[in-house]
């Protein structure tokens, strides 16, 4: 996961910004996180639900 740092207003690589030098934090996890798991964990199912409907028809 890509860290930011928030005094250039940039992504940065590894631990510490290459622009101001400053130690960047590891970002924070938010509750929205989970919803965005079950989010795709839903698209993953209906995508195999639609891929099972196409193989199926394929094959009658
Ligand atoms: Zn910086």
């Amino acid at each position: 996961m890509a860290k930011w740092c928030t005094t250039c207003d940039r992504p940065v690589e590894g631990e510490t910004c290459e622009v101001c030098g400053a130690t960047v934090e590891e970002p924070t996890r938010e509750p929205m996180e989970l919803k965005w798991k079950f989010f795709i964990v839903v698209t993953v199912i209906y995508l195999i639900w639609r891929l099972y409907q196409l193989i199926s028809w394929l094959l009658h």
